[in-house]
């Protein structure tokens, strides 16, 4: 049985890069940016005053003078004005420098009457003082954002600096969630006792829209070959991407495998030797579509799903981050089959600002209520037994940060 690690390198080895489509920087938060963004102008594009106050002469303080007539107003958006020997310029946060000038006193220590500024007499002015020099923080031209980057609201920023409406970034693939199973019945309708609700469809949409992949709908399928065969033939038609959940294991009516051998989806891999998620199936449609078809427990499908198909999304993206980083151990973990172990944790930190993962056990892979409490789930190797509190692991958070 394939190991967790093979697992996910055969899932990215299949991964075709998604397209890219251009869309209003308005809207790119959370998107992967496909493009170099190059800073339109330098940063600050002029000497920018830093402080409400004077802007005058070193050459004239050093002097001696210590009152200064006031020569205009220039306030932020105004023209820089040229100061005159022996006068200064009221000047706002924001505005260009005056020629000639080249400190400024903030309006704290000076005194102005009578069209006259006066700065404090133990005011220790320095030369070049409160001022932002033209192109101190990058240069004209200078490659501000890369492809692969997740765009952030600080990104925005950078993004409307350089004067850009628009952004080319990954698209955003059209994803089909799909449940199966005769037991499920949706929020809404009425249940019999020996029912099941139907959980994994839409917390596997709202998995991915909150790792920012929009056009993700659901629908559900019976555990019915030919209504199977039928719908899932026309959701490999209209889909880039198809998540199913349920139908992969060992029991009479878990037909998924075959079903999808009959619409020609390759297999790559089924059964991933992890606990849960164990049955856990991967393969490619004809055309290209990726196909997880996830076990249905609902702690399965959601270790599942964050583990192969988010990191699948995440690289066929062109994303260049990582998904996962390390977590200490809060206390001593044993697990003894000779499996990777998916353990969900909830996350403190402790008095060093170390990332702590305090286990959260699950009753069963069906457990869902105890996931509620967790932040992520942590990995821990399959050819070990026990694991010592501060032992630092492969951390894996259901929502990105
Ligand atoms: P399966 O993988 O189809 O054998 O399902 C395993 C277990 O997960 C069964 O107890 C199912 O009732 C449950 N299950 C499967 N799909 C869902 C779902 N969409 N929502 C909630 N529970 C499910
Ligand atoms: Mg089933």
């Amino acid at each position: 049985m394939l190991t967790t690690t093979k697992a996910l390198e055969a899932v990215l080895a299949e991964i075709k890069t998604f397209d890219t489509e251009t869309i209003s920087a308005n809207k790119a938060a959370g998107r992967i940016l496909q493009q170099i963004v190059q800073a339109e102008r330098s940063q600050p594009p002029f000497n920018r005053v830093m402080m409400d106050g004077i802007a005058l002469s070193w050459n004239d303080f050093s002097d001696g003078q210590l009152t200064f007539p006031i020569q205009a107003m220039q306030a932020a958006g105004d023209q820089a004005l040229s100061l005159q020997v022996g006068h200064c310029i009221e000047i706002m946060t924001g505005a260009s420098l005056p020629n000639n000038a080249d400190c400024i006193v903030p309006i704290e220590q000076i005194h102005i009457a009578n069209g006259i500024a006066t700065i404090k007499a133990d005011y220790e002015l320095k030369k070049k003082s409160f001022i932002h020099p033209c192109g101190s923080d990058f240069e004209k031209g200078a490659h501000l954002l890369i492809p692969g980057k997740r765009i952030s609201p600080l990104d925005i920023a950078i993004i409307a600096s350089c004067g850009k409406t628009e952004v080319i970034v990954a698209k955003d693939p059209v994803i089909r969630v799909i449940s199966t199973g005769n037991e499920l019945v949706a929020a809404g309708n009425a249940i019999e006792a020996h029912q099941i609700r139907m959980s994994n469809g839409p917390a596997i949409v709202s998995l991915l829209k909150s790792h920012n992949y929009k056009k993700t709908n659901h629908d559900h399928i019976i555990d019915d070959i030919s209504e199977l065969r039928n719908r899932l033939a026309e959701h490999l038609d209209e889909a880039e991407v198809i998540i199913l959940s349920g139908g992969v294991s060992m029991g009479k009516t878990d037909y998924i495998p075959q079903v999808l051998k009959d619409l020609k989806v390759k297999v790559i891999f089924h059964k991933v030797s992890q606990r849960p998620g164990k049955p856990m199936w991967f393969g490619r449609g004809s055309k290209g579509q990726m196909v997880f078809a996830l076990p249905g427990n609902p702690v399965s499908a959601l270790v599942c799903c964050r583990q192969y198909v988010i990191a699948a999304l995440s690289s066929a993206s062109g994303a260049s981050e990582g998904l996962s980083e390390l977590a200490v151990i809060e206390s001593d973990i044993s697990f003894k089959p000779e499996l990777t172990f998916f353990l969900p944790v909830k996350l403190i930190s402790n008095i060093s600002g170390q990332v702590l993962a305090m286990p959260v056990k699950t009753n069963t892979s069906g457990d869902f209520a105890s996931l509620s409490a967790t932040d992520g789930y942590i990995e821990l190797a399959k050819n070990q037994t026990h694991f010592s509190a501060g032992t630092a692991v492969p951390l894996h958070r259901w929502i990105a940060r």
